[in-house]
């Protein structure tokens, strides 16, 4: 007899008592048992913030970014194991490449993202340096720092691989430990992801734990740093959402809810068009995969009213062709819900949605099943209903969690969006149309009820991901019903485990406090110009001056011919003069942009390997044939590349005029070597 065990406080624990039977979809045979019993949660907690955390925080973006990506390539090297243990929850080879490769897909992008977009520091400064005093001796600035509490992951049944990861991924980059809760009827799967990440040794102890099992107590021991990211039914979301420790407390709760997610067909796509054949191959596969158990799957199928017979027969056609049944089978397409239990609460939804539409395909009591006995395993047919009656309550208020969606007809954008809105928040949506016009007014009325909206037509099918794919780099979430959270969504996910405070003080004191260098703060002229150091040498604050030089009428022209920016402003005195802002002949912005980099270069070969950029250039005060030219570069941030014999500086740049104006700020990009080893 299997008995899963959770992992908590360093070890693993064995419950204490027999636990209950979890069962193979597909045969009924008993997979394993479970229970949590005698597992000390407000231990786990404790541990998770005082081990955990504090060795998390100890690494930058950077490092945990390395471990991320080191544990997706360990995974990678267990894929099949983990598709043969999938195939115990119903799912299909395909299916759970879904959740395995997609989870593991997760974990790469977030490293990928750790180490482009965050800094390899512990801590993230957000924004701009904001003035609030006329002198410039009193500024703000926002500070992102990690949560210092757990964050406690629930999760649903239909994704025991992916959806630990998509919680895990952005919780352990911004350095917060994870306590994952499996929902049970899966979390042998779960279960076995956790004992090969604690198995690898790869991330640091405390990073994860499980607990396999009822939560009981848990959530009574979460404190203010605490964050619960809930994943499952609209109700379990609001009892929790509610509990005296979540609410009194005010832990940070997310929740990804269910929702009546909708397709909306475009009346430009007839019968024969591209978009026509999307649309229907679409439906079916949200039908399909995971047996429909996908809470962004197409519930609702909204048509134009004049193609709803031609759509109901392509896709009555096409689900005609899904053979239903063991997933070992290579030849099944659609294997078998996640239990007889869950199979019973679709049938219980199916009832209540066939008062307000009929089948087009489909039976709820009846399916034809290959390799596997129709009634041991968890298995129903794909069923389509069609609601002639679109402002029916029920389709757009009950939320069958399997192989089910209902065909609705529309009259015009506006009725579709109305119809749409009726899910009350949704995850996904998609509009299958060719037409820009109709697509622009239904995703600007869909997108406030949306967290993510897809418009698929046959310029973007070739690489589309699908309706009901979420991807880390993309919001995943949605308002009202579908929980009103944001899980997904790349370097926001991060955040969301920070706090992020308002910091003001003086300029000096703000850059020793982020070692980021802010305006107002005394630079250090060095004898030697900083382009000579090496990254360890540099300090923030380090300046060259140079200039002044003269810019004259012959280098604007010369500029003009070298380059051909013959624009009028630069080589026609008379036009230039009835330009109201420049009222005369005005040197290229890119010409002092130019000549600033011929003052500030230290030209000999040295540590800067290379200007890989410009950003946040502005010409502020236009420059007139006589202006003299001087440039100020400060060394403003120093990013060591972990494991990388470089690392990027940030330069700030004020190219002033004689009367000390400035022309033009900017930030110049550089990487600069790292002290070579023999040295
Ligand atoms: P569920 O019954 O709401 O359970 C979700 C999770 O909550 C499970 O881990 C469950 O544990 C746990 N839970 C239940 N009561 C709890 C409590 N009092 N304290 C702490 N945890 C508690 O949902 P499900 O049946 O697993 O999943 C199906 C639903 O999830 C569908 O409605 C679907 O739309 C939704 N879903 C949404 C998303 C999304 O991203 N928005 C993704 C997938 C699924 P046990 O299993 O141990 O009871």
């Amino acid at each position: 007899m299997v008995v899963l065990r959770s992992y908590v406080s360093g070890s693993w624990r064995a419950p204490e008592d027999e636990g209950e039977p979890l069962h193979d979809a597909v045969t009924g045979e008993e997979v394993a048992r479970i229970s949590s019993a005698g597992v000390d949660m407000r231990g786990a907690l404790e541990y998770g913030r005082e081990v955990g955390g504090p060795v998390l925080r100890g690494l930058t973006f950077h490092q945990r970014a390395a471990l991320l990506k080191a544990l997706a390539s360990h995974l990678r090297e267990h894929r099949e194991e983990l598709y043969a243990l999938s195939a115990r929850t119903g799912a299909t080879l395909a299916d759970a490449k879904f959740d395995v490769d997609g989870g593991i897909g997760v974990l790469f992008g977030y490293a990928s993202k750790g180490r482009r977009e965050l800094p390899n520091d512990t801590v993230l400064i957000e924004g701009d340096v904001e003035p609030l005093g006329r002198g410039g001796t009193f500024v703000g600035q926002h500070l992102c720092t990690p949560s210092r509490g757990v964050a406690v992951q629930i999760n649903a049944f239909n994704f025991p691989v992916w959806g630990p990861l998509e919680k895990l991924a952005p919780a352990f980059l911004a350095g917060v430990p994870s306590l994952v809760k499996p929902a049970s009827r899966t979390a042998y799967l779960t279960a076995r992801l956790v004992e090969l990440v604690v198995e690898s040794g790869i991330l640091p102890e405390g990073a994860v734990q499980l607990v396999c099992g009822a939560p009981r107590d848990l959530l009574d021991h979460l404190t203010e740093q605490d964050i619960v990211a809930f994943t499952g039914s609209a109700a379990t979301a609001r009892r929790l959402r509610a509990h005296p420790a979540v609410a009194g407390r005010s832990v940070r709760f997310n929740a990804e809810a269910d929702s009546l997610n909708c397709s909306i067909l475009g009346p430009d796509a007839a019968p024969g068009t591209r978009e026509f054949d999307l649309f229907a191959d679409q439906l079916v596969t949200e039908m399909t995969v995971k047996a429909g158990q996908k809470c962004t799957a197409i519930r609702r199928a909204l048509v134009p009213a004049a193609l709803i017979d031609d759509v109901a027969e392509a896709v009555r056609d096409r689900l005609a062709r899904v053979t239903v049944g063991n997933p070992a089978d290579p030849d099944v397409r659609m294997g078998a819900l996640a239990g007889l239990d869950q199979r019973e609460e679709v049938r219980r939804s199916l009832k209540a949605l066939m008062d307000a539409g009929r089948p087009v395909f489909g039976d709820p009591e009846h399916v034809e099943v290959v390799g596997a006995d129709a009634e041991r395993g968890a298995f129903l047919s794909p069923v389509l209903l069609r609601a002639d009656d679109a402002g029916r309550a029920e389709p757009h208020e009950v939320e069958a969690f399997g192989p089910v969606s209902t065909l609705l007809p529309y009259e015009g954008a506006a009725a579709a969006v109305e119809l749409a809105a009726r899910g009350r928040g949704s995850l996904a949506g998609s509009v299958v149309t060719g037409d820009a016009e109709f697509a622009r007014e239904v995703v600007l009325g869909l997108a406030p009820w949306h967290g993510r909206l897809l418009v698929l037509n046959a310029e973007d099918a070739g690489e589309s991901t699908g309706h009901g794919s979420p991807l880390p780099p993309l919001v995943h979430g949605g308002p009202g019903r579908a929980g009103g959270g944001e899980e997904l969504g790349g370097v926001r996910a991060v955040v969301h485990h920070m706090r992020r405070t308002a910091l003001q003080s003086g300029p000096a004191m703000l850059t020793s406090i982020t070692g980021r260098w802010v305006p107002g703060t005394d630079r250090t002229v060095t004898a030697e110009h900083p382009f000579r150091r090496y990254l360890e040498d540099l300090r923030v604050g380090d300046t060259a001056v140079g200039g002044p030089r003269t810019v004259t009428l012959g280098d604007v022209e010369h500029f003009a011919e070298f380059t051909g920016d013959t624009f009028y402003a630069h080589t026609d005195e008379e036009a230039a003069r009835a330009n109201p802002f420049f009222g005369g002949r005005v040197a290229h912005g890119y010409l002092v942009v130019s000549f600033a980099a011929g003052l500030f270069v230290e030209p000999s070969p040295g540590p800067v390997l290379a200007n890989y950029g410009l950003e946040r250039l502005r010409f502020l005060t236009p420059v007139k044939p006589g202006d003299e030219l001087t440039v100020t570069l400060t060394a403003k941030q120093i990013s060591p590349r972990e494991g990388a014999e470089y690392g990027e500086v940030r330069w700030d740049t004020d190219v002033t005029n004689q009367e000390g104006a400035s022309v033009a700020k900017y930030d110049v990009l550089t990487l600069v070597a790292k002290r070579p080893k023999h040295d």
